[in-house]
């Protein structure tokens, strides 16, 4: 068997051929060339194209060694008309289109690189360090890519911490498959955002449906960046968080304002707010009235509270979004800035 067909054939060629092989001092060098009037494909979709645009200038790449000879496959790459992508340069059946080394090359280094050290690996196979730290990136990401992963329609995005709070992880989770997705080292925008750029990338943002998540969260922006389609969901255990917190907020501020009589009265009584008003008594009217007079402000964060809370009983989408309208222009108006800002936040 020629070298020529031999070569031809471990590089698994079709279109392409092998029309020499020189040898030189420190390299065996492949010359390849199309083979005939075969049609070519697309380097991005791979969709085979009748249309060859243009001939570039011969471009190199290492292959692996032959008898401790280094290989190098050298072809001028056409550029072909696809009817999907335009002009585009052809599909490499022996490299990926970003490589400067062939797949079987590169496969092998990133084996290696297992097993040596980068320095080892890249001795072993007359590689620069850096070469070998790109494959085997590369290969990393390759890998990472073409894993089998099923669309990613629900998420949620939520924060653990490590060390009682003094670290942060942020952790995404398939609520559909419920499967942990992808962990962030931090809570922050910056720390999410690789799960949007990287994880998902711009291919598979646009499955997202739904995003749960707390409403303080730093990464609805993020939301809004990269997975603009998504409906962002504030679950209902953090909601009620927040509005509590917001409760306190306003009756620790007040608190301040009232004299000591006043508060252990209001201690006294705090619980008619949370009733309603038709199930009291003349006599607990009366004190309810008494408790409306001096503390106005913990009155309405309390009245706001429990309002909001009725939304969760409608059971018809549109009522409930009536009454969510409703509640939320009252908060505004409540000169509360907890409730305003809870939502300015929510909206
Ligand atoms: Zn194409």
């Amino acid at each position: 068997m020629l070298i020529e067909t031999f070569i031809r054939k471990q590089l698994g060629l079709k279109a392409h051929t092998v029309t020499r092989v020189e040898e030189t001092e420190d390299y065996m060098i492949i010359h390849i060339d199309r083979l005939g009037s075969r049609l070519l494909r697309c380097g991005l979709c791979r969709q085979r194209c009748r249309k060859v645009h243009s001939v570039r200038q011969p471009r190199e790449w290492r292959d692996l060694s032959m008898r401790k000879l280094p290989l190098k496959l050298r072809y001028r790459p056409r550029r072909v008309e696809c009817p999907r992508c335009g002009v585009r340069v052809e599909d490499f059946p022996w490299a990926e289109p970003w490589a400067r080394v062939t797949t079987a090359l590169s496969n092998a280094v990133a084996k290696l690189a297992r097993e040596l050290s980068w320095q080892g690996t890249a001795r072993q196979y007359g590689l620069n360090w850096k070469s070998v730290a790109t494959i085997v990136k590369r290969a990393v990401q390759y890998g990472l890519k073409n894993r089998s992963r099923p669309p990613v329609h629900v998420i949620g995005i939520d924060e653990v911490s490590r060390r009682k709070g003094q670290v942060y992880l942020t952790v995404v989770y398939d609520l559909e498959r419920r499967v942990l997705l992808w962990v962030g080292d931090d809570r922050t925008e910056e720390a999410v955002r690789p799960f949007f750029t990287k994880e998902m990338g711009r291919r598979r943002c646009p499955t997202l449906q739904v995003i749960c998540m707390d409403m303080w969260a730093a990464y609805a922006n993020l939301v809004k960046e990269h997975a603009p389609q998504a409906q962002i969901l504030f679950d209902r255990f953090h909601i009620v968080k927040h509005l509590n917190e917001a409760v306190e907020e306003v009756r620790r501020s007040e608190m301040r304002r009232l004299s000591q009589k006043e508060k252990v009265a209001f201690k006294r009584s705090r619980w008619l707010l949370l009733k309603n008003p038709w199930n009291l008594s003349d006599d607990q009217k009366e004190r309810l009235s008494t408790l409306v007079r001096w503390n106005a402000p913990i009155v309405r964060a309390y009245y706001l509270k429990e309002a909001f809370q009725m939304f969760w009983d409608y059971q018809q989408p549109k009522r409930a979004e009536d009454h969510l309208e409703k509640w939320m222009r009252s908060a505004m108006r409540s000169r509360l800035e907890p409730f305003k800002k809870f939502v300015s936040l929510s909206g």
